[in-house]
Protein backbone atom coordinates (compact mmCIF):
# COMPACT_ATOMS: atom_id res chain seq x y z
CA UNK A 1 0.00 0.00 0.00
CA UNK A 2 1.22 3.42 -0.92
CA UNK A 3 1.85 5.33 2.53
CA UNK A 4 1.86 9.38 2.30
CA UNK A 5 4.33 11.21 4.32
CA UNK A 6 2.17 12.34 7.68
CA UNK A 7 2.98 15.95 6.51
CA UNK A 8 0.50 15.61 3.69
CA UNK A 9 -2.32 13.55 5.29
CA UNK A 10 -2.46 16.85 7.42
CA UNK A 11 -1.53 19.01 5.21
CA UNK A 12 -4.04 18.08 2.40
CA UNK A 13 -7.31 17.28 3.83
CA UNK A 14 -6.91 20.71 5.59
CA UNK A 15 -6.33 22.51 1.87
CA UNK A 16 -9.11 20.71 0.86
CA UNK A 17 -11.72 21.83 4.04
CA UNK A 18 -10.60 25.23 3.45
CA UNK A 19 -10.98 24.84 -0.78
CA UNK A 20 -13.84 23.35 -0.58
CA UNK A 21 -15.67 25.90 1.98
CA UNK A 22 -14.19 28.79 0.04
CA UNK A 23 -15.66 27.56 -3.38
CA UNK A 24 -19.29 27.24 -1.51
CA UNK A 25 -19.11 30.73 0.32
CA UNK A 26 -18.52 32.16 -2.89
CA UNK A 27 -20.79 30.54 -4.67
CA UNK A 28 -23.13 31.47 -1.74
CA UNK A 29 -22.57 34.54 -1.72
CA UNK A 30 -22.86 35.24 -5.12
CA UNK A 31 -26.48 33.65 -5.30
CA UNK A 32 -27.23 35.73 -2.22
CA UNK A 33 -25.96 38.94 -4.22
CA UNK A 34 -27.92 37.89 -7.13
CA UNK A 35 -31.03 37.89 -5.38
CA UNK A 36 -30.90 40.77 -3.82
CA UNK A 37 -30.18 42.92 -7.16
CA UNK A 38 -33.19 41.09 -9.06
CA UNK A 39 -35.53 41.62 -5.97
CA UNK A 40 -33.88 45.43 -6.14
CA UNK A 41 -35.00 45.79 -9.75
CA UNK A 42 -38.49 43.78 -9.76
CA UNK A 43 -39.41 46.22 -6.54
CA UNK A 44 -38.09 48.87 -9.03
CA UNK A 45 -39.56 47.67 -12.20
CA UNK A 46 -42.98 47.05 -10.38
CA UNK A 47 -43.24 50.60 -8.73
CA UNK A 48 -42.06 52.29 -12.63
CA UNK A 49 -44.92 50.34 -13.77
CA UNK A 50 -47.24 51.23 -11.14
CA UNK A 51 -46.32 54.92 -11.84
CA UNK A 52 -46.57 54.48 -15.59
CA UNK A 53 -50.25 53.37 -14.88
CA UNK A 54 -51.14 56.33 -13.33
CA UNK A 55 -49.95 57.80 -16.22
CA UNK A 56 -51.39 55.76 -18.84
CA UNK A 57 -54.76 55.42 -17.09
CA UNK A 58 -56.77 58.31 -18.99
CA UNK A 59 -54.92 57.82 -22.71
CA UNK A 60 -56.20 54.20 -22.13
CA UNK A 61 -59.59 55.63 -21.01
CA UNK A 62 -59.72 57.29 -24.21
CA UNK A 63 -58.96 54.72 -26.30
CA UNK A 64 -55.39 56.59 -27.63
CA UNK A 65 -53.70 53.79 -29.10
CA UNK A 66 -51.18 56.77 -30.72
CA UNK A 67 -50.73 58.76 -27.55
CA UNK A 68 -50.05 55.41 -25.60
CA UNK A 69 -47.50 54.40 -27.68
CA UNK A 70 -45.38 57.84 -28.04
CA UNK A 71 -45.92 57.80 -24.09
CA UNK A 72 -44.69 54.37 -23.74
CA UNK A 73 -41.46 55.14 -26.60
CA UNK A 74 -40.65 58.35 -24.60
CA UNK A 75 -40.35 57.21 -21.02
CA UNK A 76 -39.13 54.12 -22.17
CA UNK A 77 -36.10 55.64 -23.56
CA UNK A 78 -35.40 58.27 -21.12
CA UNK A 79 -36.23 56.06 -18.46
CA UNK A 80 -33.75 53.58 -19.64
CA UNK A 81 -36.58 51.06 -19.33
CA UNK A 82 -38.59 48.94 -22.45
CA UNK A 83 -42.25 49.63 -21.37
CA UNK A 84 -45.10 47.38 -23.53
CA UNK A 85 -49.03 48.08 -22.81
CA UNK A 86 -50.84 45.15 -23.90
CA UNK A 87 -54.49 45.04 -23.95
CA UNK A 88 -56.87 42.00 -22.74
CA UNK A 89 -57.20 39.97 -25.72
CA UNK A 90 -52.94 40.31 -25.47
CA UNK A 91 -52.72 43.10 -28.71
CA UNK A 92 -49.34 45.45 -27.74
CA UNK A 93 -50.74 48.77 -28.24
CA UNK A 94 -47.59 50.40 -26.69
CA UNK A 95 -43.56 49.19 -27.12
CA UNK A 96 -40.69 51.98 -26.31
CA UNK A 97 -38.42 49.39 -27.99
CA UNK A 98 -40.36 48.47 -31.38
CA UNK A 99 -43.66 49.30 -33.31
CA UNK A 100 -46.53 47.67 -31.96
CA UNK A 101 -48.17 46.76 -35.18
CA UNK A 102 -45.57 44.03 -36.00
CA UNK A 103 -45.88 42.62 -32.61
CA UNK A 104 -47.69 39.36 -32.46
CA UNK A 105 -50.02 38.35 -29.06
CA UNK A 106 -48.84 38.42 -25.69
CA UNK A 107 -51.48 36.90 -24.43
CA UNK A 108 -49.16 33.65 -23.58
CA UNK A 109 -46.23 35.31 -22.09
CA UNK A 110 -44.95 33.58 -18.91
CA UNK A 111 -45.42 37.06 -17.21
CA UNK A 112 -48.48 38.57 -19.27
CA UNK A 113 -50.69 35.37 -18.86
CA UNK A 114 -50.82 35.95 -14.86
CA UNK A 115 -51.12 40.05 -14.86
CA UNK A 116 -54.34 39.27 -17.18
CA UNK A 117 -55.54 36.98 -14.85
CA UNK A 118 -55.61 40.05 -12.10
CA UNK A 119 -52.00 38.99 -10.16
CA UNK A 120 -48.43 41.00 -10.43
CA UNK A 121 -45.88 38.89 -12.32
CA UNK A 122 -42.57 38.60 -13.14
CA UNK A 123 -40.43 36.34 -15.28
CA UNK A 124 -36.20 36.29 -16.57
CA UNK A 125 -36.12 35.48 -20.08
CA UNK A 126 -34.24 36.26 -23.75
CA UNK A 127 -35.96 38.74 -25.42
CA UNK A 128 -36.66 38.06 -29.11
CA UNK A 129 -36.79 42.32 -29.46
CA UNK A 130 -33.49 43.33 -27.66
CA UNK A 131 -31.57 40.38 -28.20
CA UNK A 132 -30.59 40.42 -24.25
CA UNK A 133 -31.70 38.87 -20.77
CA UNK A 134 -34.46 40.51 -19.42
CA UNK A 135 -36.42 41.00 -16.27
CA UNK A 136 -39.95 41.44 -17.19
CA UNK A 137 -42.75 42.56 -14.32
CA UNK A 138 -46.40 43.00 -15.62
CA UNK A 139 -48.44 45.21 -13.22
CA UNK A 140 -52.52 44.53 -14.45
CA UNK A 141 -54.39 47.89 -15.41
CA UNK A 142 -57.92 47.44 -13.55
CA UNK A 143 -60.97 49.43 -13.78
CA UNK A 144 -63.59 48.30 -11.42
CA UNK A 145 -62.18 45.39 -10.09
CA UNK A 146 -61.47 44.12 -14.14
CA UNK A 147 -58.52 43.81 -16.11
CA UNK A 148 -58.63 46.08 -19.15
CA UNK A 149 -54.80 45.84 -19.63
CA UNK A 150 -51.26 45.13 -18.60
CA UNK A 151 -48.49 47.25 -18.01
CA UNK A 152 -45.16 45.63 -18.79
CA UNK A 153 -41.37 46.98 -17.23
CA UNK A 154 -38.48 45.42 -18.31
CA UNK A 155 -34.63 46.05 -17.74
CA UNK A 156 -31.80 44.25 -19.29
CA UNK A 157 -30.11 42.27 -16.71
CA UNK A 158 -26.52 42.89 -18.23
CA UNK A 159 -25.64 45.56 -15.79
CA UNK A 160 -26.52 43.07 -12.80
CA UNK A 161 -24.46 40.38 -14.57
CA UNK A 162 -21.67 42.89 -15.01
CA UNK A 163 -21.98 44.36 -11.30
CA UNK A 164 -21.63 40.26 -10.16
CA UNK A 165 -18.95 39.46 -11.56
CA UNK A 166 -16.79 41.98 -10.57
CA UNK A 167 -17.76 41.20 -7.24
CA UNK A 168 -17.05 37.54 -8.03
CA UNK A 169 -13.47 38.01 -9.18
CA UNK A 170 -13.15 40.26 -5.81
CA UNK A 171 -14.38 37.19 -3.64
CA UNK A 172 -12.36 34.48 -5.65
CA UNK A 173 -9.48 36.50 -5.42
CA UNK A 174 -10.19 36.99 -1.34
CA UNK A 175 -10.52 33.45 -1.71
CA UNK A 176 -7.60 32.72 -2.97
CA UNK A 177 -5.66 34.85 -0.95
CA UNK A 178 -7.15 33.33 2.18
CA UNK A 179 -6.46 29.69 0.40
CA UNK A 180 -2.81 30.54 0.16
CA UNK A 181 -2.74 31.95 3.86
CA UNK A 182 -4.44 28.77 5.03
CA UNK A 183 -1.80 26.87 3.15
CA UNK A 184 0.87 28.32 4.60
CA UNK A 185 -0.72 27.87 7.76
CA UNK A 186 -1.18 24.60 7.78
CA UNK A 187 1.64 23.74 6.03
CA UNK A 188 3.32 25.08 9.20
CA UNK A 189 1.13 23.07 11.55
CA UNK A 190 1.50 19.51 10.14
CA UNK A 191 5.52 20.28 9.87
CA UNK A 192 5.22 21.34 13.38
CA UNK A 193 3.64 17.80 14.28
CA UNK A 194 5.57 15.47 11.94
CA UNK A 195 8.87 16.74 12.09
CA UNK A 196 9.37 15.84 16.05
CA UNK A 197 7.71 12.65 15.21
CA UNK A 198 10.30 12.30 12.12
CA UNK A 199 13.02 12.74 14.52
CA UNK A 200 11.19 9.80 16.80
CA UNK A 201 11.20 7.57 13.75
CA UNK A 202 15.15 8.41 13.14
CA UNK A 203 15.56 7.53 16.75
CA UNK A 204 13.18 4.75 16.92
CA UNK A 205 15.29 3.05 13.62
CA UNK A 206 18.71 3.70 15.13
CA UNK A 207 17.22 1.14 18.60
CA UNK A 208 16.25 -1.21 16.17
CA UNK A 209 19.74 -1.56 14.56
CA UNK A 210 21.13 -2.28 17.97
CA UNK A 211 22.36 1.31 19.02
CA UNK A 212 20.86 1.20 22.29
CA UNK A 213 22.94 3.82 23.59
CA UNK A 214 21.85 6.38 22.08
CA UNK A 215 18.74 8.62 23.42
CA UNK A 216 16.15 10.61 21.88
CA UNK A 217 16.37 14.68 22.15
CA UNK A 218 12.97 15.82 24.22
CA UNK A 219 13.82 19.16 24.19
CA UNK A 220 11.57 22.07 22.19
CA UNK A 221 7.86 19.33 21.62
CA UNK A 222 4.90 19.01 22.65
CA UNK A 223 3.95 16.91 26.15
CA UNK A 224 3.04 14.06 24.13
CA UNK A 225 6.15 13.98 21.84
CA UNK A 226 8.10 14.33 25.46
CA UNK A 227 6.52 11.81 26.91
CA UNK A 228 6.83 9.46 23.60
CA UNK A 229 10.39 10.20 23.73
CA UNK A 230 10.93 9.61 26.86
CA UNK A 231 9.01 6.13 27.41
CA UNK A 232 11.46 5.11 24.17
CA UNK A 233 14.82 6.38 25.91
CA UNK A 234 13.12 3.95 29.17
CA UNK A 235 12.56 1.19 26.88
CA UNK A 236 16.36 1.47 25.07
CA UNK A 237 17.39 1.62 28.42
CA UNK A 238 15.78 -1.15 29.75
CA UNK A 239 16.34 -3.27 26.22
CA UNK A 240 20.15 -2.37 26.76
CA UNK A 241 20.71 -3.44 30.23
CA UNK A 242 18.59 -7.02 29.21
CA UNK A 243 20.52 -7.46 26.36
CA UNK A 244 23.79 -6.73 28.60
CA UNK A 245 22.76 -8.91 31.11
CA UNK A 246 21.44 -11.82 28.57
CA UNK A 247 25.20 -11.54 26.75
CA UNK A 248 26.82 -11.54 29.88
CA UNK A 249 25.00 -14.81 30.92
CA UNK A 250 25.58 -16.23 27.34
CA UNK A 251 29.21 -15.66 27.99
CA UNK A 252 29.30 -17.04 30.61
CA UNK A 253 27.77 -20.21 29.70
CA UNK A 254 29.90 -20.43 26.72
CA UNK A 255 33.02 -20.08 28.61
CA UNK A 256 31.72 -22.91 31.06
CA UNK A 257 30.99 -24.73 28.31
CA UNK A 258 34.23 -24.19 26.53
CA UNK A 259 36.43 -25.00 29.43
CA UNK A 260 34.58 -28.44 30.03
CA UNK A 261 36.89 -31.38 29.79
CA UNK A 262 33.61 -33.64 28.91
CA UNK A 263 32.11 -33.13 25.38
CA UNK A 264 28.65 -31.49 25.57
CA UNK A 265 26.45 -31.45 22.52
CA UNK A 266 22.31 -30.53 22.82
CA UNK A 267 19.99 -31.56 19.77
CA UNK A 268 16.07 -30.49 19.24
CA UNK A 269 13.29 -33.08 18.71
CA UNK A 270 14.42 -33.16 14.99
CA UNK A 271 18.47 -34.24 16.19
CA UNK A 272 19.56 -31.71 14.79
CA UNK A 273 22.24 -29.85 16.89
CA UNK A 274 21.80 -26.87 18.59
CA UNK A 275 24.88 -26.11 20.84
CA UNK A 276 28.22 -27.58 21.03
CA UNK A 277 31.53 -26.87 23.21
CA UNK A 278 34.82 -27.15 21.74
CA UNK A 279 35.94 -30.18 23.24
CA UNK A 280 32.83 -31.82 21.22
CA UNK A 281 34.62 -30.10 18.63
CA UNK A 282 37.99 -31.39 19.02
CA UNK A 283 36.91 -35.12 20.28
CA UNK A 284 34.12 -35.58 17.19
CA UNK A 285 36.19 -33.44 14.72
CA UNK A 286 33.46 -30.91 14.05
CA UNK A 287 33.68 -27.35 13.17
CA UNK A 288 31.70 -25.44 15.51
CA UNK A 289 30.12 -23.04 12.63
CA UNK A 290 28.93 -26.18 10.35
CA UNK A 291 27.39 -28.38 12.06
CA UNK A 292 25.33 -25.84 14.21
CA UNK A 293 21.99 -26.52 12.36
CA UNK A 294 22.81 -29.56 10.82
CA UNK A 295 21.51 -33.10 11.43
CA UNK A 296 23.01 -35.18 14.34
CA UNK A 297 23.28 -38.27 11.73
CA UNK A 298 24.91 -35.86 8.86
CA UNK A 299 27.58 -34.55 11.06
CA UNK A 300 29.02 -37.57 13.52
CA UNK A 301 28.62 -41.04 11.57
CA UNK A 302 28.82 -43.00 14.83
CA UNK A 303 25.32 -45.38 15.29
CA UNK A 304 26.31 -46.02 18.62
CA UNK A 305 25.93 -42.29 19.94
CA UNK A 306 22.66 -41.80 17.49
CA UNK A 307 21.34 -44.57 18.92
CA UNK A 308 21.85 -43.30 22.40
CA UNK A 309 20.58 -39.75 21.68
CA UNK A 310 17.77 -41.52 19.79
CA UNK A 311 16.96 -43.42 23.09
CA UNK A 312 17.03 -40.10 25.09
CA UNK A 313 14.48 -38.03 22.50
CA UNK A 314 12.75 -40.78 22.80
CA UNK A 315 12.22 -42.01 26.94
CA UNK A 316 12.16 -39.91 30.51
CA UNK A 317 15.02 -41.37 31.61
CA UNK A 318 18.47 -40.50 31.26
CA UNK A 319 20.56 -42.83 29.29
CA UNK A 320 24.19 -44.52 29.50
CA UNK A 321 26.20 -46.18 27.23
CA UNK A 322 29.28 -46.22 25.86
CA UNK A 323 30.99 -45.31 22.39
CA UNK A 324 34.21 -46.51 20.69
CA UNK A 325 35.07 -43.53 18.15
CA UNK A 326 37.85 -44.59 15.19
CA UNK A 327 39.93 -41.31 14.43
CA UNK A 328 43.33 -41.03 15.16
CA UNK A 329 43.06 -44.37 17.07
CA UNK A 330 40.63 -45.68 19.06
CA UNK A 331 39.04 -43.62 21.53
CA UNK A 332 36.16 -44.85 24.40
CA UNK A 333 34.18 -42.54 25.29
CA UNK A 334 31.32 -42.53 27.86
CA UNK A 335 27.79 -41.14 26.58
CA UNK A 336 24.99 -39.60 29.17
CA UNK A 337 22.32 -38.62 27.30
CA UNK A 338 19.24 -36.79 28.88
CA UNK A 339 15.93 -35.19 27.90
CA UNK A 340 16.44 -31.09 27.80
CA UNK A 341 13.25 -29.49 28.71
CA UNK A 342 12.34 -25.63 28.58
CA UNK A 343 10.84 -23.75 31.51
CA UNK A 344 7.28 -25.30 30.85
CA UNK A 345 8.37 -28.80 30.76
CA UNK A 346 7.74 -29.14 27.25
CA UNK A 347 10.45 -31.36 25.28
CA UNK A 348 13.53 -29.48 23.51
CA UNK A 349 15.58 -32.06 22.80
CA UNK A 350 18.12 -33.61 24.41
CA UNK A 351 21.24 -33.28 26.03
CA UNK A 352 24.75 -35.68 25.12
CA UNK A 353 27.75 -35.19 27.35
CA UNK A 354 30.66 -37.31 25.98
CA UNK A 355 33.54 -38.65 28.54
CA UNK A 356 36.79 -39.75 27.19
CA UNK A 357 37.68 -42.69 29.19
CA UNK A 358 40.18 -43.89 26.56
CA UNK A 359 42.83 -43.74 29.47
CA UNK A 360 40.71 -45.05 32.00
CA UNK A 361 40.03 -48.59 29.53
CA UNK A 362 43.95 -48.46 28.46
CA UNK A 363 44.84 -48.24 32.47
CA UNK A 364 42.30 -50.96 32.87
CA UNK A 365 44.03 -53.27 30.38
CA UNK A 366 47.44 -52.60 31.71
CA UNK A 367 46.43 -53.32 35.02
CA UNK A 368 44.86 -56.94 33.47
CA UNK A 369 48.14 -57.82 31.65
CA UNK A 370 50.19 -56.32 35.00
CA UNK A 371 48.34 -58.68 36.96
CA UNK A 372 47.84 -61.75 34.45
CA UNK A 373 52.20 -61.34 33.46
CA UNK A 374 53.19 -60.82 37.34
CA UNK A 375 50.95 -64.11 38.10
CA UNK A 376 52.81 -65.81 35.16
CA UNK A 377 56.13 -64.61 35.67
CA UNK A 378 55.53 -65.46 39.55
CA UNK A 379 53.97 -69.23 38.68
CA UNK A 380 57.23 -70.32 36.49
CA UNK A 381 59.38 -70.32 39.37
CA UNK A 382 57.17 -71.73 41.97
CA UNK A 383 55.97 -74.66 39.79
CA UNK A 384 59.38 -75.34 39.64
CA UNK A 385 60.14 -75.17 43.19
CA UNK A 386 57.00 -76.82 44.04
CA UNK A 387 57.90 -79.71 41.33
CA UNK A 388 61.74 -80.40 42.90
CA UNK A 389 60.95 -80.32 46.36
CA UNK A 390 57.82 -82.93 45.98
CA UNK A 391 60.23 -85.02 44.42
CA UNK A 392 62.31 -84.70 47.24
CA UNK A 393 60.15 -85.59 49.46
CA UNK A 394 58.20 -88.48 47.58
CA UNK A 395 60.99 -89.97 45.35
CA UNK A 396 64.47 -88.69 46.99
CA UNK A 397 67.10 -89.54 44.49
CA UNK A 398 69.09 -92.39 45.28
CA UNK A 399 72.19 -90.24 44.32
CA UNK A 400 73.14 -87.41 47.07
CA UNK A 401 74.72 -85.43 44.26
CA UNK A 402 71.12 -85.54 42.56
CA UNK A 403 70.01 -83.98 45.74
CA UNK A 404 72.23 -81.13 45.51
CA UNK A 405 71.73 -80.59 42.45
CA UNK A 406 67.85 -80.62 43.00
CA UNK A 407 68.34 -78.02 45.87
CA UNK A 408 70.29 -75.61 43.94
CA UNK A 409 67.51 -75.65 41.15
CA UNK A 410 64.97 -74.83 44.38
CA UNK A 411 67.29 -72.43 45.19
CA UNK A 412 67.82 -70.83 41.81
CA UNK A 413 64.46 -70.43 41.41
CA UNK A 414 63.58 -68.74 45.23
CA UNK A 415 65.93 -66.28 43.80
CA UNK A 416 64.01 -65.62 40.80
CA UNK A 417 61.45 -65.06 42.95
CA UNK A 418 63.18 -62.30 45.40
CA UNK A 419 64.44 -60.77 42.24
CA UNK A 420 61.11 -60.37 40.83
CA UNK A 421 59.18 -59.46 44.15
CA UNK A 422 62.29 -56.92 45.03
CA UNK A 423 62.13 -55.33 41.40
CA UNK A 424 57.85 -55.11 41.83
CA UNK A 425 58.68 -53.50 45.13
CA UNK A 426 60.86 -50.97 43.37
CA UNK A 427 58.95 -50.31 40.73
CA UNK A 428 56.11 -49.86 43.36
CA UNK A 429 58.06 -47.02 45.55
CA UNK A 430 58.87 -45.66 42.21
CA UNK A 431 54.92 -45.14 41.40
CA UNK A 432 53.78 -44.39 44.61
CA UNK A 433 55.88 -41.35 44.54
CA UNK A 434 54.37 -38.01 43.61
CA UNK A 435 57.19 -37.34 40.84
CA UNK A 436 60.30 -35.12 40.18
CA UNK A 437 59.06 -32.84 42.88
CA UNK A 438 59.05 -34.96 45.75
CA UNK A 439 62.13 -36.91 44.64
CA UNK A 440 65.12 -36.34 47.28
CA UNK A 441 67.93 -35.20 45.63
CA UNK A 442 71.56 -34.14 46.50
CA UNK A 443 74.75 -32.93 44.40
CA UNK A 444 76.09 -35.70 43.14
CA UNK A 445 78.87 -36.86 41.07
CA UNK A 446 78.61 -38.67 38.08
CA UNK A 447 81.58 -40.01 37.63
CA UNK A 448 81.32 -41.81 41.09
CA UNK A 449 78.08 -42.99 40.47
CA UNK A 450 78.87 -44.48 37.05
CA UNK A 451 82.21 -46.56 39.04
CA UNK A 452 80.33 -47.79 41.82
CA UNK A 453 77.83 -49.35 39.33
CA UNK A 454 80.42 -51.04 37.02
CA UNK A 455 81.97 -52.47 40.53
CA UNK A 456 78.60 -54.19 41.31
CA UNK A 457 78.12 -55.20 37.65
CA UNK A 458 81.33 -56.67 37.32
CA UNK A 459 81.55 -58.37 40.33
CA UNK A 460 78.62 -60.48 39.57
CA UNK A 461 79.96 -61.45 36.01
CA UNK A 462 82.19 -64.06 35.37
CA UNK A 463 83.20 -63.16 31.61
CA UNK A 464 86.70 -61.62 31.95
CA UNK A 465 86.56 -61.00 28.02
CA UNK A 466 83.95 -58.20 28.49
CA UNK A 467 85.41 -55.12 29.39
CA UNK A 468 83.87 -51.73 30.50
CA UNK A 469 85.27 -48.20 29.89
CA UNK A 470 83.72 -44.78 31.32
CA UNK A 471 84.45 -41.95 29.17
CA UNK A 472 82.88 -38.74 31.63
CA UNK A 473 84.24 -35.92 32.67
CA UNK A 474 85.34 -36.12 36.44
CA UNK A 475 84.05 -33.19 37.92
CA UNK A 476 80.54 -33.54 36.13
CA UNK A 477 77.87 -33.00 38.85
CA UNK A 478 74.07 -33.18 38.97
CA UNK A 479 71.04 -33.17 41.24
CA UNK A 480 69.81 -36.83 41.51
CA UNK A 481 68.87 -39.49 43.96
CA UNK A 482 72.29 -41.07 43.75
CA UNK A 483 71.09 -44.80 45.22
CA UNK A 484 68.49 -44.84 42.33
CA UNK A 485 70.34 -43.32 39.59
CA UNK A 486 72.91 -45.51 40.60
CA UNK A 487 70.22 -48.87 40.46
CA UNK A 488 69.20 -47.25 36.78
CA UNK A 489 72.73 -47.58 35.44
CA UNK A 490 74.04 -50.90 37.24
CA UNK A 491 70.54 -52.46 35.14
CA UNK A 492 71.40 -50.81 31.94
CA UNK A 493 75.08 -52.26 32.33
CA UNK A 494 73.90 -55.50 33.62
CA UNK A 495 71.60 -55.80 30.57
CA UNK A 496 74.95 -54.66 28.10
CA UNK A 497 76.42 -57.47 29.52
CA UNK A 498 74.19 -60.16 29.90
CA UNK A 499 73.17 -59.61 26.07
CA UNK A 500 77.19 -58.78 24.85
CA UNK A 501 78.67 -61.75 23.49
CA UNK A 502 82.40 -62.76 24.57
CA UNK A 503 85.35 -60.29 23.70
CA UNK A 504 83.11 -56.86 23.70
CA UNK A 505 83.11 -53.96 25.24
CA UNK A 506 80.71 -52.22 27.01
CA UNK A 507 81.37 -48.09 26.74
CA UNK A 508 79.58 -45.54 29.38
CA UNK A 509 79.71 -41.81 28.54
CA UNK A 510 78.26 -39.43 29.92
CA UNK A 511 77.81 -35.47 28.79
CA UNK A 512 76.50 -32.40 29.57
CA UNK A 513 74.52 -31.15 27.00
CA UNK A 514 72.09 -28.16 27.06
CA UNK A 515 71.66 -27.73 30.99
CA UNK A 516 70.62 -32.18 30.92
CA UNK A 517 72.96 -34.65 31.43
CA UNK A 518 72.88 -37.28 28.96
CA UNK A 519 74.35 -41.41 30.06
CA UNK A 520 74.33 -43.71 27.49
CA UNK A 521 75.39 -47.55 28.11
CA UNK A 522 76.58 -48.47 24.64
CA UNK A 523 77.07 -52.41 24.34
CA UNK A 524 78.45 -54.31 21.04
CA UNK A 525 75.80 -57.27 21.51
CA UNK A 526 73.71 -58.81 19.40
CA UNK A 527 71.17 -55.78 18.95
CA UNK A 528 67.46 -55.38 19.53
CA UNK A 529 64.80 -55.79 16.30
CA UNK A 530 63.55 -52.66 15.25
CA UNK A 531 59.75 -53.96 16.12
CA UNK A 532 60.49 -54.68 19.77
CA UNK A 533 62.31 -51.26 20.46
CA UNK A 534 59.26 -48.97 20.93
CA UNK A 535 57.94 -51.83 24.10
CA UNK A 536 61.30 -52.42 25.41
CA UNK A 537 60.57 -50.17 28.50
CA UNK A 538 57.18 -52.28 29.24
CA UNK A 539 57.29 -53.87 32.13
CA UNK A 540 57.68 -57.96 31.49
CA UNK A 541 58.34 -57.04 28.34
CA UNK A 542 61.18 -58.73 26.29
CA UNK A 543 62.48 -59.37 23.08
CA UNK A 544 63.70 -62.51 23.21
CA UNK A 545 61.91 -64.30 26.21
CA UNK A 546 63.75 -67.77 26.58
CA UNK A 547 67.18 -65.84 26.51
CA UNK A 548 65.62 -63.47 29.21
CA UNK A 549 64.59 -66.05 30.90
CA UNK A 550 67.64 -67.89 30.85
CA UNK A 551 69.64 -65.13 31.72
CA UNK A 552 67.68 -64.95 35.04
CA UNK A 553 66.14 -61.58 33.84
CA UNK A 554 62.90 -60.44 35.53
CA UNK A 555 61.86 -58.33 32.28
CA UNK A 556 61.56 -55.28 34.97
CA UNK A 557 64.90 -53.83 34.29
CA UNK A 558 64.27 -51.40 31.65
CA UNK A 559 60.76 -50.39 33.20
CA UNK A 560 62.53 -49.54 36.55
CA UNK A 561 65.00 -47.66 34.49
CA UNK A 562 62.14 -45.65 32.97
CA UNK A 563 60.55 -45.31 36.16
CA UNK A 564 63.73 -43.44 37.57
CA UNK A 565 64.29 -41.31 34.60
CA UNK A 566 61.10 -39.93 35.11
CA UNK A 567 61.37 -39.78 38.86
CA UNK A 568 63.89 -36.96 38.03
CA UNK A 569 62.03 -35.75 35.25
CA UNK A 570 63.78 -36.85 32.48
CA UNK A 571 63.17 -39.91 30.03
CA UNK A 572 64.88 -42.97 28.98
CA UNK A 573 65.51 -44.09 25.07
CA UNK A 574 66.73 -46.65 23.84
CA UNK A 575 68.96 -46.86 20.21
CA UNK A 576 69.69 -50.58 18.75
CA UNK A 577 70.81 -52.32 14.93
CA UNK A 578 70.48 -55.92 15.12
CA UNK A 579 74.06 -57.56 15.69
CA UNK A 580 76.21 -54.38 15.84
CA UNK A 581 75.03 -53.57 19.60
CA UNK A 582 72.77 -51.13 21.40
CA UNK A 583 72.47 -47.68 23.18
CA UNK A 584 70.71 -46.74 26.34
CA UNK A 585 70.65 -43.27 27.22
CA UNK A 586 68.93 -41.68 30.27
CA UNK A 587 68.70 -38.36 30.20
CA UNK A 588 68.12 -35.91 33.29
CA UNK A 589 67.53 -32.28 33.59
CA UNK A 590 69.81 -30.37 35.89
CA UNK A 591 67.33 -27.51 36.66
CA UNK A 592 70.27 -25.52 35.70
CA UNK A 593 71.95 -27.05 38.09
CA UNK A 594 75.17 -28.82 36.55
CA UNK A 595 78.54 -27.86 37.29
CA UNK A 596 81.47 -29.27 35.55
CA UNK A 597 84.70 -28.14 38.36
CA UNK A 598 87.85 -27.48 37.04
P1 LIG B 1 65.29 -58.51 31.51
O1 LIG B 1 65.31 -58.74 32.99
O2 LIG B 1 64.67 -59.59 30.75
O3 LIG B 1 66.66 -58.13 31.05
P2 LIG B 1 64.73 -55.83 30.97
O4 LIG B 1 63.55 -54.99 31.23
O5 LIG B 1 65.99 -55.35 31.58
O6 LIG B 1 64.39 -57.30 31.37
O7 LIG B 1 64.95 -55.92 29.43
C1 LIG B 1 63.86 -56.22 28.63
C2 LIG B 1 64.29 -56.92 27.37
O8 LIG B 1 65.04 -56.05 26.55
C3 LIG B 1 65.21 -58.06 27.60
O9 LIG B 1 64.47 -59.22 27.84
C4 LIG B 1 66.00 -58.15 26.34
O10 LIG B 1 65.32 -58.93 25.40
C5 LIG B 1 66.02 -56.73 25.85
N1 LIG B 1 67.33 -56.05 26.15
C6 LIG B 1 67.58 -55.22 27.17
N2 LIG B 1 68.81 -54.72 27.12
C7 LIG B 1 69.39 -55.24 26.01
C8 LIG B 1 70.70 -55.12 25.39
N3 LIG B 1 71.63 -54.31 25.90
N4 LIG B 1 70.91 -55.82 24.24
C9 LIG B 1 69.92 -56.59 23.70
N5 LIG B 1 68.71 -56.77 24.24
C10 LIG B 1 68.43 -56.10 25.38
Amino acid sequence: MLRKRLLWNIFLPFMTVVIVALVLITMHTSRSLRGFFYEQMRTDLTNRAQLLIAAVGPLLDAGDHEAIQTFAQEHGHSGDIRITVVLRDGQVIGESHDDPARMDSHALRAEIAPALAGRISDTIRYSATTRQHQMYVAVPILRNGEVIAVMRAAHALTTIDQALAVVQQRIALGGVLLALGAAAVSFGLARGISAPLRTMQIGAARFARGRLDTRLQTRASSEEIVALAEALNAMAAQLDERITTIEKQRNEQEAVLASMVECVLAIDRDETIIRLNQASCDVLGLDQQTVLGRSLQESVRNPGLIQLARQALAGSEPVEGEIILRRDGERHLQVHATGLHGPDGQRLGALLVLNDVTRMRRLETLRRDFVANVSHELRTPITSIKGFVETLQTDPPPDPAASVRFLAIINRQADRLQAIIDDLLCLSRLEQDDGPASLAREDTRVIEILLDAVNVCTARTTDEEVSVRIDCPPDLRLPANAALLEQAVVNLLDNALKHSGTTREVLITARAEHGRVAITVRDEGRGIAPEHLPRIFERFYRADRARSRALGGTGLGLAIVKHIAQAHGGEATATSTVGEGSAFTIVLPTDGRVTIDT
